[in-house]
């Protein structure tokens, strides 16, 4: 079977994008093809002929309409009026075996009208660390664009180390529609477009809710539940601009992103995060920001301005405690309570604060106490075996506590020394590394003994204490 197209963005008038096809490159290979994936789309690697040619975009698919999006967005807090997409080209929707349309979005095919100063391609590491992150996101629960393919492209990339091997990875995802699509025709005072959009983002993510304020008030909500999942797995996103921010509330652009190893809420990978706006905990205050701009964006269009903007004030003011709320919920799981009050909060709040002082590892912390593994890691003993006698005795209240932690406390997470370790190899042409991390990541909740180098820690000479952009 083929990939069956249905598309709609590509009807959207002509100020929503530039119509253009991929750039061929040389002599593509693949590295990955995502079965699983493919499955739901209702397509399968044998459907294609030459499947290097389709997802390098040096063949189009049948029923393709490829065509690069124009966006803004609020970079580290800095307005660009425009951005759009610069490495990527959307070659069109499929609806899956599931009724669902998703976006199926070529990344690194070459350079576009947005591209800038850049080339509008991607090297081999970016790639591979996005399919990982991506997949492993998926498997852990939390909403996300996924991997369908990556290919090596054969030509060379160059980036300020040198030449490197390019690639291109095949995205999926529900759209690419983000706060920074609604900005540029807010800030262009384009209402038309903007009244298009919005219509448009409803009848595709929300045909339940009724106008801007109820588009509004369920991105709220989506992004609210996507930063607490964030927080509750130690994920840093690390670019957290509106044009990273999605309509749907999934997350999207693995550029710097990282799990973190050791527990600490001001933690910071990315290299281009000099003040630490993107920071561990400061990610539900920088959604908060992200979707006030998704509110102003959306003022022209209200019917009547006053009490509207008033209306969206509250709604967005309403996502502190959402985000509270939803974070307290999953946190409470990752140490067995579910149903808990505010003494089981302060439970929580007690460890993290142990783990902050102790500088422990976040994710082997939370999979001891669900294991019973003793731990010794903590700074002050004493103080550990007073709380965990605290819990323990709060466990006796609680139906299957281990269940309810097994299901919180992923074993596996994309370390950021396994990822690099990846790259290393997949520079000198070994994929192994990759595909076996790929394939662990994909059940990140079941332990497999043959598996347990993955979920160490790295060592002191193997720390990545810096990631960087995927450009
Ligand atoms: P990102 O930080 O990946 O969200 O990218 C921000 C903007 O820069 C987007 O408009 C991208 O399309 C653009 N961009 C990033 N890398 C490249 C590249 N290599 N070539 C062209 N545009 C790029
Ligand atoms: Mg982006």
């Amino acid at each position: 079977m083929a990939l069956r197209f249905d598309n709609t963005y590509s009807n959207l008038p002509a100020a929503f994008f530039t119509a253009l096809r991929p750039v061929p490159v040389a002599s593509p290979s693949l590295i990955k093809f995502n079965d699983s994936l493919a499955q739901i789309l209702g397509v399968s690697a044998d459907d294609f002929v030459d499947i290097a040619a389709t997802f390098s975009g040096n063949s189009l698919p049948k029923g393709a309409s490829p065509l690069a999006q124009l966006y803004a967005g609020h970079q580290f807090g800095h307005w660009t009026p425009q951005l759009g997409d610069g490495r990527a080209i959307l070659l069109g929707e499929i609806i899956g075996v599931d009724g669902k349309r998703r976006d199926l979005q070529l990344k690194g095919s070459g350079p576009t009208p947005y591209s800038r100063s850049a080339d509008g391609r991607a090297w081999l590491g970016p790639v591979l660390r996005e399919y990982l992150v991506s997949e492993a996101m998926y498997a852990l629960g939390i909403p996300t664009t996924r991997a369908l393919a990556a290919v090596k492209t054969s030509e060379p990339v160059y980036r300020e180390t040198g030449a490197l091997p390019g690639a291109i990875l095949t995205r999926v995802a529900s759209s690419h529609l983000r706060v920074g699509t609604f900005q540029i025709f807010a800030a262009r005072g384009d209402v038309a477009n903007l009244k298009r959009l919005t219509e448009y983002a409803i009848s595709r993510h929300y045909p339940e809710v009724d106008g801007p304020l109820g588009l509004l008030c369920a991105v709220c909500q989506e992004q609210a539940k996507l930063i607490a999942q964030w927080m509750a797995v130690g994920f840093i996103h690390g670019v957290m601009n509106t044009d990273n921010c999605t309509i749907s509330g999934e997350t999207i652009d693995y550029g710097p992103c990282a799990f973190m190893d050791v527990y600490h809420p001001d933690t910071v990978y990315s290299s281009i995060d000099h003040f630490g706006r993107y920071a561990y905990s400061n990610q539900p205050k920088v959604i908060l920001w992200n979707l006030a701009q998704f509110g102003s964006a959306l003022i022209q269009q209200f019917e009547n301005p006053k009490t509207e903007v008033e209306k969206a004030n509250e709604i967005i003011s309403e996502m502190t405690q959402q985000i509270k709320n939803e974070q307290n919920r999953l946190f409470m799981r990752k140490i067995g309570i579910t149903d808990g009050d505010a003494k089981d909060i302060q439970l929580v709040t007690q460890l993290l604060e142990m783990m902050t002082e102790s500088k422990v590892d976040f994710t082997n912390t939370f999979v001891d106490l669900t294991d019973g593994t003793e731990v010794k890691s903590f700074a002050d003993p004493t103080a550990f075996a007073q709380w965990s006698e605290a819990w323990k005795l709060r466990l006796k209240k609680q139906a299957n506590p281990t269940k309810v932690m097994q299901a919180a406390n992923p074993y596996y997470i994309p370390r950021n020394h396994r990822i690099e370790e990846v790259i290393v190899a997949a520079l000198q042409d070994d994929f192994q590394p990759f595909k076996r991390l790929l394939r662990v990541l994909g059940r990140p909740f079941e332990h497999h003994p043959e598996d347990t180098d993955l979920r160490a820690p790295p060592k002191p000479h193997e720390v990545v204490s810096a990631t960087f952009c995927g450009t």
